[in-house]
């Protein structure tokens, strides 16, 4: 199994990208601490790791709370011995996000709280965890749309996702010498929650779908197999880098028709 006696804290796992990874890694091994304000969608998660003979447990937490971070980090070292893999992957994708004009400095605030801060704070605290462990692994959720403008804007939650791949390169090269690896993964569109809420149309989905060589939204489980690799040993010389995983759409400027 590729996370034998591995522990991961997985956050934003009680749905979409964390809630498939946290299901891939109890497969492989890992005993798994599943983190989300959603209590009941995170029980929901440690049911069904537990029905297939997983070891996990659900800790709730708002990852823009220092206090919830420094107490989720503190819990997975408690219930499973020590911390291995920090994956920071809770994020908002807010409905009034829009241009520079339109956005609300409210929502602005608030995404930056959630996707920049928590990713922040996850860091701050899993760090100490992960030496006291001899090394580790963090990923760290950001998205294509760091990499790539759009004429539909959502500049909060692009500000805070090309926030989240300048503070994982720069937390890479501080800490390579401990043995923690950290990397970005960065999901294109996918058929989540997150994202279907928004392209509510066959219309809206159409115009995503022109710009993806692949043909189709991404699937969370296919997300959660690049994390898997990133949590693995499989990833050890890799750190520093933003792994996009995305079908294409930042490699393309013509798509096939
Ligand atoms: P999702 O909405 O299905 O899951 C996000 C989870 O995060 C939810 O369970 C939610 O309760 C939790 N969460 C939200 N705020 C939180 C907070 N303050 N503290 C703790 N948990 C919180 O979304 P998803 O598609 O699985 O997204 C996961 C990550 O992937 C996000 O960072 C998102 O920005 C990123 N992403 C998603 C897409 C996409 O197309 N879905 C594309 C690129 C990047």
């Amino acid at each position: 199994m590729r996370l034998q006696d591995k522990v991961a804290l997985i956050t934003g796992a009680a749905s979409g990208i964390g809630r498939e990874s946290a299901l891939l890694f109890a497969a492989e091994g890992a005993g798994v601490v599943v983190a989300d304000l959603q209590d009941d969608a995170g029980q929901a998660t440690i049911k069904e790791i537990e029905g297939k003979g997983g070891r996990a447990c659900y800790v709730h937490a708002d990852v823009s709370s220092a206090v919830d971070c420094e107490a989720m980090v503190a819990f997975a070292e408690k219930r499973f011995g020590k911390l291995d893999v920090m994956f920071n992957n809770a994020g908002i994708s807010h409905a009034r996000d829009d241009d520079a004009v339109v956005t609300e400095e409210e929502v602005w605030d608030l995404t930056m709280r959630i996707n920049l801060k928590g990713v922040f704070l996850g860091c701050k605290f899993a760090i100490p965890a992960l030496r006291r462990a001899g090394g580790g692994s963090i990923i760290n959720t950001a998205s294509f749309v760091a990499t790539l403008g759009a004429a539909t804007p959502q500049l909060a939650y692009t500000a805070s996702k090309g926030g989240v791949l300048a503070m994982t390169r720069e937390l890479a090269v501080i800490h390579a010498r401990e043995n923690i690896r950290i990397n970005a993964l960065s999901p294109g569109p996918l058929r989540t929650e997150l994202l279907m809420k928004y392209l509510d149309t066959e219309e809206k989905r159409r115009r995503r779908l022109v710009h993806i060589p692949l043909g189709r939204f991404g699937e969370a489980k296919e997300i959660a197999r690049a994390a898997l690799y990133l949590a693995s040993d499989e990833a050890s010389f890799t750190t520093g880098t933003n792994f996009l995983v995305d079908g294409g759409i930042t490699a393309a400027y013509v798509t096939p028709e």
